[in-house]
């Protein structure tokens, strides 16, 4: 009989979305060809991060929001190291060790770390109370908190804020947002569009301080956090503050290891790390060709082409993503993508059907859809969406554009609407 090849060792670090992601990918093309080992800094096996804040919100529970339960990682040979972060990577020994002293030797190392959330440095942001919003430990603290305390403030009108604000409103918590911006999702909406949101965010008792600026959590005296102060001299009394005010993509292991990195490892088409070939990195702690994602959809896209790579096949290239947004609080839909504010040279087709509580904006250049802002009815965000990827001239649609991909059905049953070109 022929010796088995020694199978070659990988070992991903990072538990989360986009490296777990990876190896599923890897596994389903070339199951044999490595040793896998897995380090998560976590205390839980991989889990749909984006699906906290209906646990949050109590539409979903934690068990539910499992992607990879521990007998996955047995099935598959995968050692799991839960809850041990690693502190040092040795690249010529090629050796990674955690904090508990746990080591690793490998071939090809993955690197997907994530982001950290950014905490703004103002005076007690370090409070009992004041937290941010990333994993399952800051959701079961934010749960905990709405059973002891009534005031929250959310730093941050994007849109974990936003869903971090829904979650607590729901729970029975008085919720303020504080926002720098003029408003709401102001990267993702429109004015118009926010304003509808705001609106039914209001409805349902949420309360907002927009274009305002945070200069401190305060102290109540016993380390725990009371208010937050506004630099217009202000006061909103919070028991707990959820910083929601943006992520950094968490490059504190590669900075360590020597590798190039400007927010987030820099690495070429084929995810490796520009630095050292044999070091690759997928999801939030990647900057590809000058972007750092924070969404799902490219590192799925990313993860497809990393273990393609892994896998030795060497074929397929990573061009960058195209993203899309949407909302997670029940009852609410919008929708954007693409040049959805209009840049100069665009023209743009809007719908307002004020009855419905829908607003469609569509941003063309010339006859090729760049953008798209929905609100209120997003049955064809998707389609709008393949329609900016495929940048192609809609031409002879462009009349029944805005009325969605089933014009007739659509526009019968929106009779109060006339698209305004703008
Ligand atoms: C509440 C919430 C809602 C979201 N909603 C959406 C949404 O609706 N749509 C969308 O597209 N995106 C959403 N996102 C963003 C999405 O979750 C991220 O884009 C995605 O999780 C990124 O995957 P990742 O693997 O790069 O990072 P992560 O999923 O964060 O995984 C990184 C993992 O690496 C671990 N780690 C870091 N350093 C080390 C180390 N040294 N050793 C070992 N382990 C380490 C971290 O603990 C973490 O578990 C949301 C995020 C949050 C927090």
């Amino acid at each position: 009989m022929k010796p088995m090849k020694p199978r070659k060792k990988l070992v991903v670090i990072g538990n989360g979305m986009a490296g777990v992601r990876t190896v599923e990918e890897l596994l389903k093309i070339a199951p044999d060809l490595y040793d896998i080992t897995v380090f998560g800094a976590e205390p839980h096996p991989n889990y749909n991060r984006i699906m906290l804040s209906p646990v949050l919100a109590g539409e979903q529970t934690l068990d539910e929001i499992v992607l990879n339960r521990v007998e996955w990682y047995a099935e598959h040979g995968i050692t799991l190291h839960m809850g041990k972060a690693v502190t040092e990577v040795d690249r010529s020994r090629r050796l990674v060790t955690a904090a508990d002293g746990t080591q690793a030797s490998y071939d090809r190392l993955l690197l997907a770390t994530g982001s950290q959330p950014f905490v703004l440095p103002v005076p007690g942001h370090d409070l009992e109370g004041v937290i941010s919003y990333r994993d399952i430990a800051d959701t079961q603290a934010m749960i905990e908190a709405t059973q002891k305390h009534r005031h929250a403030v959310v730093i941050g009108g994007g849109l974990l804020g936003l869903e971090a604000a829904n979650g607590l409103n729901v729970r029975g918590m008085s919720v303020t947002v504080v926002h720098i911006g003029e408003w709401l999702l102001e990267r993702q909406l429109d004015r118009e569009a926010a304003q509808l949101l705001k609106t039914t965010l209001a409805e349902r008792g949420l309360q907002f301080a927009l274009h305002a600026h945070t200069a401190a959590c305060l102290d109540d005296g016993q380390g725990r956090v009371r208010a937050v102060a506004l630099k217009d001299g202000r006061e909103i009394p919070a028991d707990l503050v959820v910083m929601a005010a943006g992520i950094r993509p968490d490059v504190r292991l590669a900075t360590a290891m020597d590798l190039q990195c400007n927010r987030g490892v820099l690495v070429n088409d084929t995810l490796q790390s520009l630095t050292d070939p044999r070091i690759y990195a997928v999801g939030e702690c990647a900057n590809h060709r000058g972007t750092a994602y924070g969404l799902v959809a490219p590192l799925y896209e990313q993860a497809v082409v990393c273990a393609n790579h892994l896998a030795d096949f060497g074929i397929g290239r990573y061009l960058g993503s195209q993203v899309s947004t949407k909302l997670k609080v029940t009852g609410i839909d919008l929708f954007s993508a693409g040049d959805f504010m209009g840049a100069e040279g665009t023209d743009q087709i809007v719908l307002r059907d004020p009855v419905r509580g829908v607003y469609k904006k569509l941003v063309l250049r010339g006859d090729v859809l760049v953008g798209a802002c929905l609100y209120g009815d997003i049955h064809d965000g998707s389609w709008y969406f393949d329609l900016i990827k495929q940048a192609q001239s809609v031409g002879p649609q462009r009349d029944t554009l805005v009325f969605g991909a089933d014009p007739v059905s659509d526009a019968a049953g929106t009779p109060a609407s006339t698209p305004a070109a703008g």
